[in-house]
């Protein structure tokens, strides 16, 4: 029996898996804002998951993590985390396993998500494959000749650190011009803040009245044709094909796969990072490469998690 923690810059999402894949439960609670509150919200999440599934704590063999930001997955540090900023080199692993007594196990979180997409297609449709994670940032994983690519310390693709505008908005990396200022689902609620002004019918307006705007709030409108709600998905689906298309060129893949919590709004995003592409990305490359969303986008990344900890409890790293 394994657990898989997926830790984002919003919520923390956890499955307890067997060896097979099959989920059987899953829990979620919302990111704290301290080291020691995350810990403990580990904790309270595998308690709940046993006590739910009604599994005995001592059957779990291992936990696989998966956290935002760069880390260094041999000695189980986060070493910074753009969306998480209170880690800063971070000694994650040590913690838990004090805390928990059992081993734990550190990878970056779009690469966990690649996990998960890679453990659930059997078939394995795909030998070279980028994933691409939007949400509060933008992250990404990749298979490369059938093997989970993890860079030499665990912080490979961090694809929303791209640059896609040299001289552009200052970035939390300490970079300017990242992609995911441009394309994340940040990205789209501060653009469609910037521009409220623009657009006084905008149906956005009477739903600030009461809430916060969020990127789920500007899907709703979007599909209700609020033409202030289109326009931001479509400044994010510019960028987000540009950052596609770069992404193409390099790797060459068979396919590129959207996942995260804003792949959720993949009928308003696909189509217009599909049009991108075709219009960037080098001949030879575009035609064959698929560009599609990840399905149960909420699970895949903490089940990718508990995959990566079975693997690395059985050697294979
Ligand atoms: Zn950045």
């Amino acid at each position: 029996m394994f657990v898989g923690i997926d830790i984002g810059g919003t919520n923390i999402k956890s499955v307890l898996a067997d060896e097979s894949g099959k989920i059987l439960h899953t829990c979620d609670a919302v990111t704290a804002k301290t080291p020691k509150l995350i810990n403990e919200e580990i904790v309270s999440l595998i308690d709940k998951l046993t006590l739910d599934a009604c599994v005995d704590k001592g059957e779990i063999e291992a936990v696989g993590i998966g956290a935002a930001g760069s880390i260094d997955r041999k000695r189980g540090v986060v070493i910074s985390s753009p969306n998480i900023s209170c880690w800063k080199s971070y000694p994650l692993v040590a913690r838990l396993e004090k805390i928990l007594s059992i081993k734990v196990f550190l990878e970056n979180d779009a690469t966990v998500a690649c996990a998960g997409f890679w453990f659930k297609d059997r078939k394995k449709n795909y030998k070279t494959f980028v994933m691409v994670t939007l949400g509060t940032g933008i992250g990404g994983g990749a298979v490369i000749d059938g093997r989970l690519f993890t860079g030499q310390n665990g912080s490979s693709l961090e694809i929303g650190h791209m640059t896609v505008d040299v001289n552009g908005k200052e970035c939390n990396c300490g970079n300017r011009g990242c992609l995911e200022k441009y394309a994340s689902a940040t990205a789209l609620v501060d653009y469609a803040k910037a521009h409220l002004k623009e657009y006084k019918d905008s149906s956005l307006f009477k739903r600030i009245k009461h809430d916060r705007l969020t990127a789920k709030m500007i899907y709703e409108e979007a599909l209700q044709k609020d033409e202030l709600a289109i326009k931001s998905f479509e400044y994010i689906s510019f960028y987000l094909g540009a950052g596609i298309a770069n992404i193409i060129n390099i790797f060459n893949p068979e396919a590129v796969i959207i996942g995260g919590g804003l792949s959720n709004a993949h009928k308003l995003i696909i189509p217009a990072v599909k049009k991108i592409v075709s219009d960037r990305a080098m001949k030879g490359m575009k035609e064959s490469v698929k560009i599609f969303a990840v399905k149960n986008q909420s699970v895949i990344p903490a089940l990718g998690a508990a995959k990566i900890a079975m693997d690395r409890l059985s050697g294979i790293d």
